[in-house]
Order: C-alpha cells, then structure tokens, then sequence
C-alpha cells in the first residue's frame, strides 16, 4: 500500500509495532509538511505536546521532553 500526502504529493510512511497480538500501525504521516491522517498528529501548523509535556510526532508517537544527547 502506498500513500501520497494530499497536501505536498510525498510518500507518506507509517510506524509499524508489535502489540504481543500482531502487527499495529501507527496514522499515515508525512516526512515532508508533517501532515498526519489523525488529526491529533496533525503538525502542519506547528508542533504538539501531550500534557505531561511529549512531542508528537506525525506517526503517532511521543518523544520524552528531554532527550540525552539532543
Ligand atoms: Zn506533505
């Protein structure tokens, strides 16, 4: 399967991880304008946090607020 961010016509790609019950995918997102096909990972207008103060990524991650070595 392979999808085209609608916005900027790049190859989306999408985390993939193995929950113990199978394959999961994260949203479709976008390496180029950061769109994401959830609208919580949306970052086209800028970056998002979760509360405890993680950054999203397009791909329906988070990232700790502090990263060794950023
Ligand atoms: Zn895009």
């Amino acid at each position: 399967m392979k999808v085209y961010c609608e916005f900027c016509g790049t190859k989306c790609r999408r985390d993939s991880y193995d929950s113990g019950f199978g394959i999961m995918y994260g949203p479709w997102g976008c390496p180029e304008c950061r769109w994401s096909e959830d609208d919580r990972y949306d970052l086209r207008e800028g970056a998002k946090f979760t509360k405890n103060g993680y950054r999203l990524d397009q791909y329906g991650g988070a990232w700790p607020p502090k990263e060794p070595n950023a």
